[in-house]
């Protein structure tokens, strides 16, 4: 396929073709894009013996300051020229690699199709911060054991706290909870002291025949498709779809060996940062050390020795989140996207982008091969599987002698469990079973806490957030109400704060907590844990559950989606859905498949060694096609009644939506806007308008939210119309209008 085709069929305004091949620029004027500045790009004049390229990061003058920009090819987006005599030099070449011209594309790829400014993609690539320079050593602090003279209490807390730890002044405040002034006083009275980390300490490099498996003949047809794609060192899209337990770990592994024999790097992005741990550790068994990390909990230092590792290309490996994606690899050979159906691969703020598709074309402009692995595909990309334009390989059965679990719906109509319960009685008798076996359950429910829902008795006050259109959601544990969606949080008080009756407060519904305080009830000896984002919210914390769990610690686990994925116990042989129905409520474009991948992810643990496993899956709609399709094993047949369905709808992958989302403290300001917004929508073919409304999510972080949802038939050109459409509009200061191109969420 020639890059015309390719281009429109990713959704890129025609007008990109020939920027794809455009020519270097020449003399010495450059255009330089800014970091932290939304406008531009802005000419600049190389001074003489200064030679920069496209790519180089420089730091040029605006106005009375100076700031840090990326020069970009010659006519990038437009020509309004500067006179000759008025452009201001460039006043410093920084001394580090220049971002390269793939991934300079990608970068205008990202801003084009998602309707971002460069500026804030290109944030992404380098940290404005001084991290960038190039002084090869970074200063942090740390306890020098001097007691300062005078120690108020929080100094002490802070000492305490910092033992065995450095890092930078925030850094340490944050992981001590005090303020900076605390520390920046510490190490003033000389109770912190200076320590050089160097950030240009060398890596270990993985070993591509360290401890060489041997495969199973389905596996090793999948690998052999991936080694030679990687020898091809073309772009090639892979969806490797495996049932869970089929080792695609193992199998895409062989691809990481091939790309490290040749010398390239290898990127493999993993969905939630919990899931990083066990990777480490079977990354190291297969190639004899850990790869390079990247995610958001990283300090300073360790994120400014594996950004200049990746750009020198002394990095061979990385395990990342997907801000991984942005990384300035010097010689990438592939880019593995595991788990990549999952949802946490869609970026909900900043620049809206689905890391699974930047992957692919971060592949596409480089030159490589990127392999999306799941056992539950997303429909899009079984879509273009089927139409040929992503190559498809299967794993149809489990590794070894291990089977695919046995699947049953529960009829919580007909089973009911007792009033104020939620676990059926074959459920019980089944989780009563392992206990006696010794092997272990998981209960899976995707909600945090004790309760979703607390009201007063006598006059039925709900207690909702003050910043959010939603629920306080009690957590037991940590006796607290909390927002999950801006984090407000409150003590749970004694009396209604509406009619003041006292311990009239009753919780309403079910979350973990609540199911593990059911579990103890009827299992009072049984070792229960409530795995979450409350209590897996490190790669340490993930690791000591890991570790629990497999020295059989644990009997049974109660946790949200987060432990459906990934994990490999081999003594959990049950699973019980407690309530499978619950997302397929409120019903949005997406929430059918999510349901299925969710609970067949879940299902997935189950029986994944020697010992059968065995699902049960509670439901009041037992012959909804969703659960119908997964008791029955066919999943085939969901996926295409599901592609029937969205077919007919004209919806993603066979039309595309983008949602145009307005907010303002202000709710009259957030409405007009909006209707501004709606009165100029333009008349194009193929696209429709809907809205503007109230968004389900009305209010969020005190902000009113208007939104509106455009529905394109593929062949709009959807982005430049919608460039030019809310280019042409001037809003109040106060409201924000953002775009969501490919929406995941509809609140
Ligand atoms: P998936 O990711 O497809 O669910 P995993 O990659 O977690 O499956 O593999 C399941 C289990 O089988 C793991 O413990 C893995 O180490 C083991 N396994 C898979 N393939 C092999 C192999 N070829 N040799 C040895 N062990 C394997
Ligand atoms: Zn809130």
């Amino acid at each position: 396929m020639n890059d015309a085709d390719w281009v429109r069929d990713v959704g890129l305004p025609a007008a990109y073709i020939p920027m794809m091949n455009r020519p270097r620029p020449s003399g010495n004027r450059v255009r330089v894009v800014l970091l932290t500045q939304v406008i531009g790009p802005l000419d600049y004049r190389l001074p003489a013996g200064m030679a920069a390229e496209p790519g180089s990061i420089v730091i040029v003058p605006l106005g009375p300051r100076k700031l840090m920009g990326v020069v970009w090819d010659d006519g990038a987006f437009g020509d309004e020229a500067i006179e000759e005599h008025r452009l201001r030099n460039v006043l410093e070449l920084v001394d580090i690699p220049p971002i390269a011209a793939g991934l300079r594309r990608l970068v205008d790829w990202v801003a084009d199709y998602y309707l971002a400014s460069h500026a804030s993609v290109l944030r992404m690539v380098i940290s404005p911060s001084a991290a960038m320079t190039a002084a090869g050593t970074i200063t942090e602090y740390k306890p020098s054991g001097f007691e300062p003279a005078r120690m108020t209490p929080q100094r002490a807390v802070a000492l305490d706290a910092l033992v065995d730890t450095q890092g930078l002044v925030r850094e340490l405040a944050a992981e001590a909870g005090v303020s900076d002034a605390i520390i920046r006083g510490l190490i003033k009275v000389g109770a912190l002291e200076p320590v050089q980390v160097s950030i240009d300490a060398p890596f270990a490099s993985p070993d591509p025949q360290h401890h060489l498996p041997k495969l199973s003949d389905a596996q090793e047809s999948a690998a052999a498709a991936m080694r030679s794609a990687v020898s091809a060192a073309a772009f090639e899209p892979i969806v490797l779809d495996g049932v869970t337990g089929s080792g695609k770990t193992e199998t895409y592994f062989e691809a990481v060996a091939e790309v490290l024999k040749f010398g390239r790097q290898v990127l493999v992005l993993l969905p939630e940062i919990s899931l990083t741990q066990p990777f480490l550790k079977r990354f190291a068994a297969r190639f004899g050390v850990e790869p390079a990390t990247w995610h958001s909990g990283m300090k300073q230092s360790q994120r400014r020795r594996v950004w200049r590792g990746v750009a020198e290309g002394r990095v061979r490996v990385v395990a990342g989140a997907r801000s991984a994606l942005f990384l300035p690899f010097a010689n990438p050979g592939l880019i593995v996207v595991d788990e990549a159906h999952e949802v946490s691969f869609k970026q909900e703020d900043g620049v809206r982008y689905h890391a699974r598709d930047v992957a692919v074309m971060r592949g596409k402009f480089e030159g490589f091969p990127v392999v999306l692995a799941s056992a539950t595909p997303a429909l899009e990309s079984r879509h273009m599987v089927s139409i040929g334009r992503y190559k498809g390989l299967e794993i149809p059965s489990r590794f070894g002698t291990a089977k695919l679990p046995k699947i049953e719906a529960i009829d919580l109509t007909k089973d009911q469990p007792e009033r104020q319960n939620w676990i059926a009685p074959p459920l019980l008798a089944a989780i009563e079973e392992r206990l006696e076996r010794a092997e272990q359950s998981l209960l899976f429910l995707n909600r945090r806490g004790y309760a979703p829902l607390t009201l007063c008795r006598h006059c039925g006050h709900r207690f909702q957030c003050p910043n959010c259109t939603a629920w306080m959601v009690e957590h037991r544990l940590v006796r607290r109400l909390a927002c999950h969606h801006c984090g407000h949080v409150m003590p749970p008080p004694d009396t209604c704060p509406e009619c003041n009756a006292e311990d009239a407060l009753v919780p309403c519904g079910p979350g973990v907590e609540r199911i593990s305080e059911e579990v103890k009830k009827f299992f009072p000896d049984a070792r229960t844990f409530v795995a979450t984002s409350d209590t897996l919210w490190s790669p340490d914390k993930a690791a000591e559950f890991v570790a629990m769990v497999e020295a059989n610690a644990i009997d049974i686990i109660i946790g949200t989606q987060l432990v459906t994925k990934g994990y490999h116990f081999p003594n959990l042989t049950l699973v019980g859905v407690i309530d499978a129905d619950l997302g397929l409520e409120g019903g949005d474009l997406r929430a059918a498949e999510r349901t299925f991948q969710q609970i067949a992810q879940a299902a997935g643990r189950a029986g994944r060694a020697e010992k059968p496993g065995h699902v049960f899956i509670q439901t009041r709609n037992p012959d909804h096609p969703v659960i119908a399709a997964l008791v029955a094993g066919d999943r085939d047949a969901f996926y295409d009644a599901e592609t029937a369905q969205r077919q007919s709808a004209g919806a993603p992958p066979f039309g595309r939506y983008a949602a145009i989302i307005i907010s303002s403290e202000d709710e009259r300001e957030a409405i007009e806007a909006a209707r501004a917004v709606g009165a100029s929508a333009p008349k194009a073919e193929g696209m429709y308008v809907y809205g503007p409304a109230p968004a389900p999510l009305s209010m969020l972080r005190g902000r009113h939210r208007q939104r509106l949802l455009v529905h394109a038939q593929r062949s709009v050109e959807l982005q430049s119309i919608m460039r030019e459409w809310l280019g042409g509009l001037n809003f109040p200061r106060g409201v924000r209008v953002g775009v969501d191109v490919d929406p995941y969420s509809f609140l």
